[in-house]
C-alpha cells in the first residue's frame, strides 16, 4: 500500500527547506515535541523519517516556533479524529486523552486560564467508554467528600492473587503520559503505578 505525505507535514518540510538552515542546531525540547508527534501518528516509520528530516534541518528559533503552531495544529487534527467527537465510539487509543488532559495544543492560554477550558473538554468526553490495557473503563468525574472534582477513567481491576475480588479504582496519567498507569481510589488516594506494581484485594493484602 502506498503511503502519502500528510499536507500538513508537506507544509513543515517545505517550510524548512525555505528557510535553509545556515547553522544546524537541534533543541532537546523540539527533538522530543517532534518525538512526541511521530508517536501520534498511526504510520510510525514514516512519521520518524519526517521527524529526522525536520530536525535536522532546523537552525532558529522563530523556525522552531512556526513549526511548533503547524505540528500543534496537526496534534490537535489527530486527536479530534480519534476522539470522534459526538460519537458514542470507544476510545480506543488512550495517549490521544491527554490532549484533553493538559490542552498542549492551546499555547495561547495561560495554565490558569486553561483550567476551565480543560474541564469543559473533559466535560464533553464525560461517560465515554475508554480501551486501555485493563479492559474497558469510562471517563468520569468524581466528587469527593470535600466536594473537590476530578476527573479519571474509572476501571475494575481483578485482584492479582485470588483472581476473583473487584475493586473500582480510577486511572490518571502521570509523568508516564498516555499511559493512565497512576491508579487511585474515590477519595484520590495514591494506590499504586501499574506499570511497576500490581494491586491485591484488601482480603489478600
Ligand atoms: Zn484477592
Amino acid at each position: 500500500m502506498a503511503t502519502q505525505t500528510d499536507p500538513v507535514v508537506k507544509k513543515v518540510l517545505t517550510e524548512v527547506a525555505q528557510f535553509n538552515a545556515k547553522q544546524k542546531e537541534k533543541t532537546e525540547a523540539w527533538e522530543e515535541h517532534l518525538r512526541q508527534l511521530a508517536a501520534d501518528y498511526q504510520d510510525k516509520t514514516q512519521a520518524k523519517d519526517v521527524a529526522k528530516q525536520a530536525v535536522s534541518a532546523v537552525s532558529d528559533l522563530t523556525h522552531l516556533n512556526e513549526l511548533i503552531v503547524l505540528t500543534q495544529e496537526q496534534i490537535k487534527k489527530i486527536a479530534a479524529n480519534t476522539l470522534k467527537p459526538g460519537s458514542k465510539k470507544p476510545i480506543d487509543e488512550i495517549g490521544v486523552l491527554d490532549y484533553i488532559w493538559d490542552l498542549p495544543g492551546d499555547r495561547s492560554w495561560s495554565s490558569k486560564q486553561k483550567e476551565p477550558f480543560r474541564g469543559k473538554a473533559l466535560d464533553y468526553y464525560r461517560g465515554r467508554k475508554v480501551r486501555h490495557v485493563w479492559g474497558t473503563g469510562q471517563l468520569v468525574k468524581i466528587k469527593n467528600k470535600s466536594k473537590e472534582e476530578w476527573y479519571g477513567i474509572r476501571v475494575v481491576l481483578t485482584c492479582i492473587q485470588c483472581k476473583k475480588n473487584k475493586m473500582t479504582v480510577y486511572a490518571l496519567p502521570g509523568c508516564h503520559v498516555g499511559a493512565f498507569c497512576y491508579i487511585y481510589d474515590r477519595s484520590k488516594k495514591y494506590l499504586a503505578d501499574l506499570r511497576n506494581q500490581s494491586l491485591v484485594c484488601d482480603k489478600c493484602g
